[in-house]
């Protein structure tokens, strides 16, 4: 078996047929020459059956998705446009009406807000609970909960979850357990080696690394796969562009590398944030001082690039760096080779994202949280010059 790089660089691609070319063609065609016993219905399709319709499958876009399953030892992938199309094509492929859904109670926003709203207005019930507190994700199983879906760590939050304990509580109530990975990516953490059915990442992020294309992922075995590709990706067509596949295989050939810079960079930013007399309360799960550090050594090799950080004034403080800062993009996304700062007011994020049923949902959002934080994205400049930003600009 290959290693993290060299899958990064070779795994799912191959000297092109025709003209040796040795990096990835783009193939933009939307359509394939086919012959004439070529099904007309994606009902039809199976896998001898070639190209025949990019938003069926496209030959760059195949090429990332093996890619990206041999880096997260998943047996097959299906690429989309964004995370959110893959996110709400997992959602559509394993619910039904009458169904239940355990969600994460902190997570990605968007999906946190389809999940308050249009979700349950289908006719599918979603139980949100903080999913680090096993017990509290064992009592919100019903008999008819088909999905548990977990971000870990969680955005913006940084708070883990244990994925081994997470699926063996959704097999033992009979459901699969989704794992949004996009924070932790497949250098720090494998979730379907912990028994999770379905990973999800956001490509947009460090698998893409650039900020320069949207895209999603998700990856699991064949008899999963297959039908959601079939029955939902094609028909819901959030299809991934080739020219977006092109740039995040082109993004992936250094993704092991940068993980190991943004680790390194993440750690010193940390470290001298900590000792800032402006700072309150500095959160990433490379940090002793992390609440669950335990787990995070014990489920991340890597921990990432992202940290968060709480001040006194959190909103005009907001206004002092998106002012003063040289380097550092006041920008939300994250997970690229720049460094990105956003704040994140408590109050209006549980206003509208997040809307806790008790108060124990509300005091964990707080532990971790405070009355609101920076969001930092670690990115790949020299660390000094990140701290001398941070520092002539916090004062
Ligand atoms: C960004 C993000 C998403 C959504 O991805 P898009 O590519 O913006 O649609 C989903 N989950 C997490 C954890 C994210 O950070």
């Amino acid at each position: 078996m290959w290693g993290e790089q060299t899958k990064a660089i070779h795994a799912g691609e191959r000297p092109d047929a025709l003209t040796g070319a040795s990096a990835p063609n783009i193939v933009m065609s939307t359509t394939f020459v086919a012959d004439a016993g070529t099904a007309f219905s994606v009902e039809g399709l199976d896998d001898g059956n070639g190209w025949i319709y990019t938003r069926w499958g496209n030959p760059t876009v195949h090429q990332l998705e093996e890619k990206l399953a041999a880096m997260e030892d998943a047996e097959t992938g299906v690429a989309f446009a964004s995370g959110m199309s893959a996110i709400v094509a997992t959602l559509f492929h394993f619910l039904r009406a009458g169904d239940h859904a355990v969600i994460s109670d902190v997570a990605y926003a968007a999906l946190s807000e389809i999940t308050n709203e249009g979700i349950p207005a289908l006719g599918i019930e979603i139980t949100k609970v903080d999913t680090s507190d096993l017990e509290a994700l064992r009592a919100a199983l019903q008999p008819n909960t088909k999905l548990v879906y977990i971000e870990t760590p969680c955005n913006p939050l940084l708070r883990l979850t244990d994925i081994g304990a997470a699926a063996a509580a959704a097999h033992a109530g009979g459901a699969k357990l989704v794992v949004d990975s996009t924070f932790a990516t497949p250098i720090a953490t494998k979730p379907l080696l912990w028994g999770a059915d379905v990973v999800i990442h956001s490509l947009t992020k460090y698998l893409g690394g650039h900020g320069d294309a949207l895209g999603g992922v998700v990856l699991g075995r064949k008899a999963d796969l297959a039908p959601l590709r079939k029955k939902t990706a094609i028909r819901f067509g959030g299809t991934l562009s080739p020219f977006n596949a092109w740039l995040i295989l082109r993004g992936l050939a250094t993704f092991p590398l940068r993980m190991r810079a943004h680790q390194e960079n993440a750690l010193k930013v940390a470290a001298w944030l900590e000792r800032h007399p402006k700072v309150r309360r500095v959160v990433y799960p490379g940090l002793p001082s992390h609440p669950q550090y335990d787990l995070a050594r014990k489920q991340m090799k890597n921990f990432s690039g992202i940290l968060t950080f709480q001040v006194e004034r959190g909103k005009e403080t907001a206004r002092t760096l998106a002012e003063k800062l040289q380097i550092i993009h006041y920008a939300v996304s994250l997970g690229h080779h720049r460094s990105l700062i956003f704040y994140l007011h408590s109050k209006d994020l549980l206003d509208t994202s997040f809307k806790f049923a008790t108060q124990k949902q509300v005091d964990s959002w707080h532990t971790f949280a405070g009355e609101g934080i920076f969001r930092l994205s670690v990115g790949l400049e020299d660390a000094a010059d990140l701290i001398a930003d941070l520092e002539q600009a916090l004062g």
